[in-house]
């Protein structure tokens, strides 16, 4: 053979990863793995053991236990009987643990990458490099939170027992995501691994405790979904974080509505990678063949839908599919190869399937010529081109090494294609014009965008998304309010019931002058307006006295305030700036009709003079805190380890509901209101169901003060059944509840269509007068979605 040859092939021989220890360490457990509880093993309750399988060659590795109804309890009670010496241990404390469990990972890391490709099918090459390196940097990243936590988050506290559920993709990274920084800030752990890959997690666990981990900081259940449902529904769990399927995302956000637990959901993606025509087309080919082929596309955020400007698009693909004919596929322990084995024969089966409708639909296929490996459950690279936005190949995530190709004409064509989806998890931008990437970034509805590079992660820069692609950051500082509350919300006290609704007294005819009539209209789109039933609820006084009326709002209402609230979203791109002149304004106009408002206020609740005046003198400061904020709570740049930074961006949600609490009327309104419109959202604001007047009195203020019509919309009415409307309007991204604790389970449990966050207060009355409680990054952070814009530099 000549060297000619072997440049033209690249034909090379198999470069094992010897397995020989990790043989001999599944040897050890060759009787069965049980469960990690309280720093001890333990068989399962029910007896009952699944396999664990090699992806790879379909051979058993191991038996894992079948956690029940006693292992959860077993496990939540030992978490919970940890936390307290756990937190009183202190930051310093906790950080040398985090710090000896990063380095026991760098100690044993051909261990776990060996095993973990064993047990995944991952290449070695990518357990080795990528996610082990990942996790022991993740471990140093959180053992740092932990040393300066208290100067950090000073106002914080931790959560509780947290119950983590995570996938099989990359099943020792997502470990770390989840369990670093809940341990560092003081939280303890019950993990379920994912039953396809539970092995690094026992191993993880066995390797912590001879680190001197105390008992019961960490457990580990396996088992299925079964298993998993189990901790979701266990009482004494304050936290769930789960990393899986938007579908069971979904149920859970379901079963944990009014449960008062909190949650983090880090879903399904469907991620866009664009490039235009004046890309480095080559470093874009290495990008795809990264971002769609990385981990067998078995990776949330993968790269799936090419989007190509139409004038590069053909000597695109005909590049890729060049690049295509030399992947490598075969047997993950082998150093050589770039795509090793599917996880499991029903996953490859579905990957299969898509494929074939899409072809059925139209799509052309191309796949290399290779051969695939005789045994074991492999798919060759797979592109797909010919294919329509509504395709079910460019809409559904097929989570296997499938890439669906388009093409556009213009920037905004690019943005409108890629933001075509239920998800947002992350995109790709390829251009070498720095000023156009800058440009498309922040118009991407994704949690993270990378320009001219892809599939890039670290510890200090939190990951998540928008949409149905979940809640919650992992990684960063923003990722630590995942595991924290608001130490000031723990003082909340649950509302009192409210009293009977007054008899209202009847008004007694006469020849005196009457009152003139009060009858409170909507307000939508910037105009006063009547409700679309024609129905008006009365206001009472303590007493029962008429004190007005107000519109009895329904359904379509709402729907015509979100569809006013839509269209001034151009709010979000206003400057900080005139924001913050905007909300002084409103301030100032309140101002000048304080009297009125506190008038209002005290016959409507029948507080003293005195007390109704605090509240709107309240009300105003709270407006100028938020004036204050609006140019203020900004991003930061994150400085990973590379040659470039990334830009954590503090992006508005888009369309907020609100549901307003009973008292505090115009405090409350306000309280919830402006951190809302100061970080640019558009808000349909149900206020205060009994004392709506200060409210309906405040469209007047709103009218003059330079607020843009449709950015607050008011409608009034039954809190409940105007709560549920905008819990279920797929064109709402968040709403806000305070008041009844069914309200909250409503709210959360009816959210589940498009996965709108919400934030509501499982009916625990917020001290409104309370600036630690009521105002501030407390509210703030709920007010925006944070999207870190990776920009690496460098020639
Ligand atoms: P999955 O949702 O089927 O399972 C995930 C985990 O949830 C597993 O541990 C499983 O046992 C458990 N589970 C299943 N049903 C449950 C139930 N009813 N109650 C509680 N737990 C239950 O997902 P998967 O197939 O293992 O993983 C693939 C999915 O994960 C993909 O959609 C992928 O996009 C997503 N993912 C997301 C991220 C991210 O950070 N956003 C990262 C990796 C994977």
């Amino acid at each position: 053979m000549s060297v000619q040859h072997y440049f033209d092939t690249m034909e090379y021989g198999l470069a094992p990863e010897a397995d020989k220890e990790v043989r001999a360490w599944l040897k050890t457990h060759a009787d069965g793995f049980g469960h990690f509880i309280g720093g001890q093993w333990h068989s399962p309750h029910s007896g009952h053991y699944f396999e664990a399988l090699e992806p790879g060659s379909g051979k058993k590795l191991g038996k894992i236990a079948q956690g029940s109804q006693e292992d959860v309890d077993l496990a939540v009670a030992a978490a919970k009987a940890a936390l307290g010496p756990w937190q009183k241990l202190g930051g310093h404390g906790r950080a040398r643990h985090l710090y000896a469990l990063a380095r026991m990972v760098q100690r044993h890391s051909r261990l776990f990458a060996v095993l973990e490709s064993l047990d995944n099918g991952k290449p070695i090459r990518e357990a080795r490099d990528i996610d082990v390196p990942l996790v022991a940097r993740h471990f140093y990243h959180h053992a740092g939170w932990a040393q300066i936590q208290e100067s950090e988050f000073p106002d914080h506290s931790p959560i509780g027992v947290v119950g983590q559920i995570i996938p099989w993709n990359f099943p020792l990274l997502m470990l770390a995501w989840k369990i670093a920084p809940a341990l560092a800030f003081g939280n303890t752990v019950v993990l379920k691994p994912a039953e396809f890959t539970p092995l690094t997690a026992l191993l993880f666990a066995e390797l912590a405790q001879k680190t001197g981990l105390p008992d019961g900081v960490l457990n580990i259940v396996t088992g299925d979904g079964a298993t998993g449902a189990l901790l979701v529904e266990h009482p004494d769990i304050d936290k769930i974080a789960f990393t899986g399927s938007t579908e069971v995302g979904r149920m859970l956000r379901e079963r944990t509505a009014g449960t008062g637990k909190s949650l983090t959901l880090e879903l399904g993606g469907k991620s866009p990678f664009i490039v235009f025509d004046d890309a480095d087309l080559d470093g874009a080919i290495e990008g795809v063949v990264d971002a769609i082929w990385f981990n067998q596309g078995q990776v949330c955020c993968a790269g799936s839908r090419l989007l190509l400007q139409e004038g590069i698009s053909e000597r695109f693909i005909a590049k890729l599919k060049r690049r295509m004919e030399t992947l490598r596929i075969g047997d993950p322990l082998d150093k050589t190869i770039d795509i090793g084995a599917i996880i499991a024969p029903v996953q490859l089966e579905r990957i299969k399937k898509l494929v074939e409708k899409g072809v059925l639909e139209g799509a052309e296929l191309y796949q290399p010529s290779g051969n695939l490996p005789a045994s074991g459950s492999f798919y060759p690279p797979t592109l797909l081109t010919n294919v329509f936005a509504s395709s079910t190949v460019a809409v559904e995530e097929i989570f296997g090494p499938v890439l669906v190709s388009m093409t556009f004409r213009t920037p905004d064509e690019a943005v409108m294609l890629a933001n075509n989806s239920r998800y947002g998890l992350a995109a790709s931008v390829w251009s070498e014009t720095i000023g156009l990437a800058l440009d498309i970034a922040p118009k991407l509805k994704a949690g993270v965008v990378w320009i001219n590079a892809t599939n890039l992660f670290d510890a200090s820069v939190g990951f998540g998304g928008y949409r149905e692609s979940g809640f919650g950051r992992e990684g960063g500082k923003e990722g630590a309010y995942a595991y924290l509350k608001p130490t000031a919300w723990a003082k909340r006290k649950p509302r009192k019931p409210l009293p009977e609704l007054p008899q209202a007294i009847e008004k007694k005819g006469g020849f005196e002058f009457p009152e003139i009539d009060r009858t409170a209209k909507l307000f939508i789109g910037g105009k006063q307006i009547r409700p679309d039933g024609n129905y008006v609820r009365p206001v009472l006084s303590p007493k029962g006295e008429v004190l007005g009326e107000v519109g009895e709002g329904n359904r379509k209402d709402i729907r015509n305030a979100v569809a006013a609230a839509r269209s001034a979203e151009g709010w979000g791109k206003v400057t900080a700036h005139n924001r913050a002149q905007i909300l002084y304004y409103w301030a100032e106009n309140l101002s000048a009709r304080s009297d009125d408002f506190a008038q209002t206020i005290a016959k409507m609740t029948g507080d003293s003079k005195t007390i109704a005046r605090k509240e709107v003198q309240t009300s105003i400061r709270r407006l100028f805190t938020y004036a204050a904020w609006a140019d203020k709570y900004e991003g930061i740049v994150h400085t990973p380890p590379l040659r470039g930074v990334a830009l954590a961006m503090k992006e508005p949600l888009g369309i907020a509901g609100i549901i307003c609490p009973n008292e505090a009327p115009l405090l409350g309104l306000i309280s919830l209101v402006a951190p809302l419109v100061a970080m640019g959202n558009a808000v349909v604001v149900v206020p205060s169901e009994w004392h709506p007047l200060s409210a309906t009195d405040l469209t007047q203020v709103l009218e003059t003060s330079d607020i843009p019509a449709g950015v607050i919309n008011i409608v009034t009415g039954e809190s409940r059944a105007l709560g549920k409307v905008l819990a279920e309007h797929d064109d709402v991204d968040a709403v806000w509840a305070f008041g009844s604790v069914e309200l909250s389970a409503e709210v959360e449990r009816f959210s589940i269509g498009n996965l709108k966050r919400t934030l509501v207060d499982q009916g625990l009355e917020t001290d409104w007068y309370d600036p630690k409680a009521a105002e501030g990054p407390v509210f703030l952070s709920h007010a925006v979605e944070i999207k870190n814009i990776w920009i690496p530099y460098g020639e």
